[in-house]
């Protein structure tokens, strides 16, 4: 007997469903459409060489929250990987995000912080003091002309295969420029990658004997027994799929960017020597090349082989796994009218990334996944509401 559905087992599904059969003693039947566990963080290894590769995209784990840092601890140790990107602009590569070391290699200077500081506030009051009009003018504006067009113009070009003069401002509200040689591309206390990879973490998450994992189930293909409408209003389910979708697109489809992979095995050692290189440029068609072996210095990869794969950013359309909310006003009134059908949909809790239309790095969707636990979930297996 099923006491729960948990339709998702990303880590808000499966966070969900681990705490309430852990602590709760709920039984919780999981589904997901895909063949596989863990949603997006899933990984698994490449088969001619054994190395790592994340399915969706590299997923690289950090968080400063300690509640979730000891949560995720529970089921796997991490590696002590700090993540630094790089990016290729007109063959020269320079350290990201834009800090000293991308300046002074950038203008051949020497500048210390407060010469570099002062180059910027004068390349940036380039408009003076008139309002940016567009995403173009918002660059200008906050970082000036020479480093805007160096490093963010062509890739934000690519990501939204859109000429910024005609994206709004409003896209980027700040673009970070360290005034140290730091390069250290996350800020949070701890950060790390699972040492036996994210797919045992994430299996270890569902092994629990109350769980039953049903995957390559859709919740709205009716000729199996867990569907939508054979369940809502019977028992609870926590709904982590596409909000759209869950309401028959009835208030429009909201839109979403999606990404290509194009993987590659060489039959060389190593092709970039980091794990993650941007390409800054139109005339590169991809954003960026990740390298997989270099996530796990510590691991024995062959020598002889390396794991490539290029990532082409573009709109989702239909059929296409949706990654980024692309949240055009358009979107945001839509959203606001899910949420009001999300409101009368009695025993429906959604969340995660595609139930409430946010993007959410994996340890905002654990995060927010012990926070509905704790004040929507736990009341229904006898535990009290925490006050929010
Ligand atoms: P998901 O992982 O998307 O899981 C949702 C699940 O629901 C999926 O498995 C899906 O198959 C299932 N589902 C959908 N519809 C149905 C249906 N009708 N029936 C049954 N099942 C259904 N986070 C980081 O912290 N660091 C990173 O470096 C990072 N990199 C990322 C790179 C990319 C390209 C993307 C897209 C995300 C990245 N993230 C990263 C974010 C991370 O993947 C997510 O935040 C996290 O996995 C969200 O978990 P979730 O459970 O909300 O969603």
């Amino acid at each position: 007997m099923t006491d729960i559905v948990v339709v998702g087992s990303g880590f808000f599904g499966l966070t969900v469903a681990e705490r309430l059969a852990e602590q709760y003693g709920a039984k919780v039947m999981i589904i997901d459409r895909r063949p596989h566990l863990g949603g997006n963080a899933y990984s698994e290894p490449e088969p001619e060489t054994g190395i790592e590769v994340h399915t969706y995209g590299t997923h690289l784990f950090h968080t400063s929250n300690e509640r979730v840092w000891e949560y995720v601890n529970r089921f796997t140790d991490f590696t002590p990987y700090v993540h630094r990107v790089y990016t290729t602009h007109k063959g020269e590569v320079f350290p990201m995000p834009i800090n000293l070391g991308t300046i002074n290699q950038f203008f051949r200077s020497a500048y210390g912080p407060e010469q570099a500081k002062a180059l910027i506030r004068e390349q940036a009051a380039e408009l003076g003091g008139k309002e940016p009009e567009n995403l173009d003018e918002q660059g200008v504006n906050l970082i000036g002309r020479p480093l805007y067009e160096a490093f963010i113009k062509g890739y934000t070009a690519k990501q939204w295969q859109t000429d910024p003069k005609d994206l709004p401002a409003s896209i980027i509200s700040r673009l970070p420029v360290r005034y140290t040689y730091d390069n250290r591309y996350f800020n949070d206390t701890y950060e790390g990658l699972p040492v036996d990879g994210y797919a045992a973490w994430l299996e270890r998450m569902a092994d629990h004997p109350n769980i039953e994992v049903r995957l390559s189930t859709d919740f709205f293909d009716t000729t199996q027994p867990i569907n939508k409408d054979a369940i809502v209003g019977k028992i609870p389910v926590v709904y982590t799929g596409p909000v759209d979708r869950y309401f028959d697109y009835s208030q429009g489809a909201l839109s979403w960017r999606t990404i290509d992979f194009e993987q590659e095995v060489l039959p060389i050692g190593d092709f970039q020597g980091t794990g993650v290189m941007n390409y800054a440029d139109e005339d590169a068609p991809y954003t960026r090349i990740l390298e997989f072996r270099h996530l796990h210095p510590e691991r024995d990869y062959p020598t002889d082989k390396t794991v490539v794969v290029k990532e082409y950013s573009r709109f989702a359309e239909e059929g296409d796994e949706p990654y980024y909310p692309v949240n055009t006003p358009e979107d945001r009134e839509k959203l606001t009218a899910y949420r009001e059908l999300m409101s009368g949909e009695k025993d429906v809790f959604f969340g995660g990334r595609l139930g409430t239309y946010q993007y959410l790095d994996m340890h905002m969707a654990i995060g927010s996944a012990l926070s509905m636990v704790d004040n929507k979930l736990a009341p229904l297996f006898g535990g009290a509401a925490e006050e929010p």
